[in-house]
C-alpha cells in the first residue's frame, strides 16, 4: 500500500472542494483513496496489470490520476491546485469542526488561512458572525483546536525510534555533553510517539543550555533545566538537563508513567524520603542517585523494565511477587507470517528465509495472500501448488532454517475461508485475516470474523481490529467476544508488529494475557528489512505482561507443529 498516494487523493479530494469545484468531483477523488486504503491495493501491482478499474469507484479519470502518480511521483491537477490556494488553508480542514465548505467561507469572508489565524479570530469573536457558525460552534472551534494543537504531531513508533537515533547523535556532539538518555513514552515504547524526551547529562548545565539555545533555533525554555523544540516532521522534542549524580532520580521520574510514578513516590515518603520533580531529598538534603538501580535498591523492589511502568497498581503486585516473567528476544524461534514475492512481497521466500535465520530464528511461515486479495497478488490453487514445489526443493537443501507452508487466507464477508478444504488440509500455518467490506455492522463482522475462528483449519487471527495507526480507525467489532472465542477455542491471536498496526493494541492484550489467551507475534513482513518489526512487537508483548509460554513464536518447531495439529484434532 503506497500511503503517500493515499494522503495525495485524499489531500485532492479537499483541495477540489476547497476552490469550490463540482463536490462530485471531490467525492470521487476521496472515495478512490478510501476503496485503495481498505482493499489494501498495491498500486504499482494494479498499474502495471491494468487491474485499476476493476476495482470499485475507480474511473477513467482516476484510474489517469493515479497512473500519472506512479510514473511521475505526484499528480498534475493536485499540485495546480496547491499554488493556487493558501498554504494553511489544508491544515484548517484537519479540524473535525470545519470541513472544506466552511474552511472556505472562513477564507473568502474573514481571509483566514491557517488555523493560528482562526484560534485568533474566535478570541475576537469574529467568527460567531458569520452565518451558519454561532458562538456555540466559535467555542467548540477553539477547543478543537487545542486538541489538534496537542495530536498533530504524532510519528510511528519505528519513525520516532529512527528519529530518536538522530536527535542522539546529534546532542552528544556538543560540548559538555556526557551522555543522552531516551526517555519518556520512547523509553516505554508506546504505540505511537507525540514527543521525543531526552536526559542530557552534562556537568556544565548553565554552559550547555547557552550552547543549546544557539544551536537549536526554535528552542524554548520551559523550566531551569528544561528545553523543549521540534524536531524535522514537527514532533516535540524534549531535553531534561541533569548532573551525573542526578541521573538515577531523572531517569527514573521522567520515564513515567504518572500514575505509576506517583505510586513509586507514595513509597519512597512512606520511608521518610521527599521526592520532588528535580530530585529525591531525605531532611532537605538532596540524594545524590547515579543509575535506576540504586533508587529501586532503597525501596527494596526488583528493577522494573520501563515498558511495563503503566499501571500504578503493578507495583504492588511486583512487591509480593517479583518482576513477572515477561517474554525477550532470545526466546523467539519462530518468523510466522511474512510475505514473499509470489504475492506482494518484495523478496524470494529464499532471502526471507536466510534473512530469518540471521536474526536467529529456526523456522519460517510464509504466508501470502489468497485470491480474494487478487490486487495484492493473491495465489490461486495452482500457483500455491507450485509455491509450495518451491518450498520443498528449498527445505531439501537444508538451509539451516525450516520453511512452513503457510497462508494468510481472507475472511470472506460471510466468514467462510477464501481457499477450499482440501487446499488448507495442504498448509502447515492458517493465518485468517480481514482484508475488506470493513465496513460492515459490528454484528457482522463479529459474526464473521467467530465463523473463521471455528473453522478447524485456522490457527491464527492476524490483525484483528483492521486499524491503521494515525491512519483507519477499526472496524466496528465485538473484540471481546472474538478474543472469548479464540481464548475458548485455543485460537492464536496475532499482535501484529507492523508499527502502522500494531493491532491487537497492548491494553486490550493486557486485560487477556491474564486470562491465559495465546498471541504471536508476527512481523508480517513484505521485506527483509521488515522482520526486524518483530522486536517492535516483542516490546508491546512485554508492555501487556506477556511470559515466554504464551507466545507461540517461542516454541521449537515440533512444539509448534503440535500445538497446530492439536487445535485440529480438538476443534474436529
Ligand atoms: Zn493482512
Ligand atoms: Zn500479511
Amino acid at each position: 500500500m503506497d500511503l503517500r498516494l493515499l494522503e495525495l487523493l485524499e489531500e485532492l479530494a479537499l483541495l477540489l472542494e476547497l476552490s469550490g469545484e463540482n463536490p462530485f468531483k471531490a467525492q470521487a477523488y476521496a472515495r478512490a483513496a478510501r476503496t485503495l486504503r481498505e482493499y489494501e491495493v498495491d498500486v504499482r501491482r494494479a498499474v502495471a496489470e491494468g487491474k485499476l478499474r476493476e476495482l470499485p469507484g475507480i474511473g477513467p479519470s482516476l484510474e489517469e490520476a493515479i497512473r500519472e502518480y506512479v510514473t511521475t511521483g505526484t499528480i498534475s491537477l493536485y499540485e495546480r491546485l496547491r499554488r493556487q490556494l493558501p498554504e494553511g488553508l489544508l491544515e484548517l480542514t484537519q479540524l473535525p469542526a470545519v470541513g472544506p465548505r466552511r474552511a472556505r467561507q472562513l477564507y473568502e469572508q474573514l481571509g483566514i488561512t491557517s488555523i493560528e489565524e482562526l484560534e485568533q479570530a474566535c478570541r475576537e469573536h469574529r467568527v460567531a458572525a458569520l452565518k451558519g457558525f454561532g458562538s456555540k460552534t466559535e467555542q467548540a472551534l477553539l477547543g478543537a483546536i487545542q486538541q489538534w494543537k496537542q495530536s498533530r504531531f504524532r510519528l510511528h513508533l519505528h519513525v520516532a525510534l529512527q528519529e530518536a537515533q538522530q536527535w542522539r547523535e546529534r546532542l552528544l556532539a556538543l560540548p559538555d555533553v556526557t551522555a543522552v538518555i531516551p526517555t519518556g513514552t520512547l523509553r516505554r515504547f508506546a504505540e505511537t510517539v507525540e514527543e521525543l524526551a531526552f536526559l542530557v547529562v552534562t556537568p556544565q548545565l548553565e554552559r550547555l543550555r547557552k550552547t543549546l539555545r544557539k544551536e537549536l533555533p526554535t528552542v524554548t525554555e520551559e523550566a531551569e533545566s528544561r528545553l523543549t523544540t521540534r524536531g524535522e516532521r514537527g514532533v516535540r522534542i524534549r531535553l531534561e538537563l541533569t548532573s551525573t549524580d542526578n541521573v538515577g532520580w531523572m531517569l527514573l521520574v521522567t520515564t513515567g508513567s504518572d500514575a505509576f510514578v506517583a505510586a513509586l513516590w507514595e513509597e519512597f515518603r512512606a520511608r521518610g524520603f521527599e521526592p520532588t520533580p528535580h530530585g529525591l531529598f531525605r531532611q532537605g538534603t538532596r540524594v545524590p542517585t547515579r543509575t535506576e538501580e540504586e533508587l529501586f535498591a532503597l525501596l527494596q523492589l526488583p528493577v522494573i523494565p520501563p515498558e511495563i511502568r503503566e499501571e500504578a497498581t503493578l507495583l504492588a503486585r511486583i512487591r509480593q511477587q517479583g518482576v513477572p516473567p515477561l517474554v525477550s528476544r532470545s526466546d523467539f524461534q519462530g518468523m510466522l507470517h511474512v510475505h514473499s514475492r509470489w504475492s506482494d512481497g518484495k523478496a524470494s521466500i529464499r532471502d526471507m528465509a536466510l534473512a530469518a535465520k540471521k536474526l536467529g530464528y529456526r523456522y519460517i511461515a510464509i504466508c501470502d495472500h489468497s485470491p480474494a486479495a487478487y490486487y495484492a497478488g493473491g495465489l490461486d490453487r495452482d500457483r500455491l501448488a507450485q509455491q509450495h514445489r518451491e518450498i520443498e526443493r528449498l527445505n531439501a537443501e537444508n538451509l539451516g532454517i525450516r520453511i512452513l507452508k503457510g497462508a494468510e487466507v481472507d475472511i470472506r464477508p460471510d466468514g467462510t475461508l477464501d481457499y477450499p478444504d482440501e487446499v488448507l488440509q495442504q498448509l502447515e500455518l492458517v493465518v485468517a485475516s480481514v482484508h475488506s467490506h470493513f465496513r460492515q455492522s459490528r454484528h457482522e463482522m463479529t459474526a464473521r470474523i467467530l465463523r473463521a475462528l471455528e473453522h478447524p483449519a485456522v490457527q491464527i487471527l492476524g490483525h484483528a481490529t483492521g486499524r491503521l495507526l494515525l491512519a483507519r480507525a477499526p472496524y466496528e467489532l465485538d473484540l471481546d467476544a472474538v478474543l472469548e472465542t479464540a481464548l475458548r477455542l485455543g485460537k492464536i491471536v496475532e499482535l501484529n508488529a507492523q508499527p502502522y498496526r500494531f493491532d491487537v493494541s497492548w491494553e486490550v492484550l493486557r486485560r487477556w494475557q491474564d486470562r491465559g489467551l495465546l498471541i504471536a507475534v508476527n512481523p508480517d513482513a513484505h521485506t527483509v528489512a521488515e522482520l526486524e518489526y518483530t522486536e517492535l512487537g516483542i516490546m508491546l508483548a512485554r508492555k501487556a505482561l506477556f511470559p515466554p509460554e504464551q507466545v507461540v513464536n517461542t516454541l521449537s518447531l515440533e512444539q509448534f507443529q503440535k500445538l497446530c495439529a492439536r487445535q485440529e484434532a480438538t476443534d474436529r
